[in-house]
């Protein structure tokens, strides 16, 4: 069970996260949602926690303003597929369409969120299976299963069975970040690690990787700021 606290006026929810392993309070506000959760060690009453979280008010709406803000999709909006923009307009028939910079999309403007996502999830299933293939066969592994989902906190994972998972978000970065992110996964399946070994063998397979790994993390937070 998850317990949370509220903390001022407007209130901020703070979740509490008890931990055998935390020795001291700590506050952190999530890059990818801006969702503030408290670490406190598993004996910490839920007193001292909201006396804590209540001492850091200031500094947590200082910060929380600081975010930025989430952005509503309209018709005429723009979106970044591929890492080049789009624009959202009405669509005819019953599927969306991507015409040069145009992204049709057809049905009522409330539909336009659900709709996109659908879209933007079929798209990036097709862009990190052929890669995570592509890189597999490189390196003579095997991959099981792919996932997509909308993850807040990786881009993608890798489990000791060979199932990947990747974060449809991805699709609205380039195709480099994409291919570096697959390529990332797959190194997994040899090395479960970040260790000197792992990073050499993601370079073999992807030289310069650096740069695409770079990009994620400066603009990484934007991607998320898009509400489907
Ligand atoms: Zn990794």
């Amino acid at each position: 069970m998850t317990d949370t606290l509220h903390i001022g006026q407007p209130p901020i929810p703070v979740r509490l996260r008890r931990s055998a392993r935390a020795r001291r309070f700590s506050l952190r506000i999530s890059n990818a949602d801006g969702s503030v959760s408290l670490t406190l060690p598993k004996r910490s009453s839920k007193r001292a926690a909201m006396a804590f979280a209540a001492g850091q008010e200031a500094w947590l709406r200082r910060n929380l303003d600081k975010r930025p803000a989430q952005i509503e999709l309209r018709y005429g909006s723009c979106l970044p597929f591929d890492g080049s923009p789009v624009v959202l307009q009405p669509g005819q028939g019953r599927s969306v369409k991507l015409e040069n910079d145009r992204l049709s999309v057809p049905g009522l403007e409330i539909e336009l969120g659900p709709r996109l996502r659908g879209f933007l999830k079929v798209a990036a299933r097709e862009r990190m299976a052929v890669a995570a293939e592509h890189y597999a066969k490189t390196l003579g592994q095997r991959v099981s299963r792919i996932t997509i989902r909308d993850t807040r906190s990786r881009w993608g994972s890798c489990t000791s069975e060979g199932n990947l998972m990747f974060s449809w978000r991805l699709v609205m970065a380039p195709r480099l970040v994409q291919d570096y992110v697959a390529a990332h996964e797959v190194c997994h399946l040899i090395e479960m690690n970040h260790s000197p070994t792992y990073w050499s063998l993601v370079e073999e397979v992807f030289p310069g990787y650096q740069i695409q790994r770079k990009w994620l993390k400066a603009n990484g937070a934007e991607l998320h700021r898009f509400r489907f």
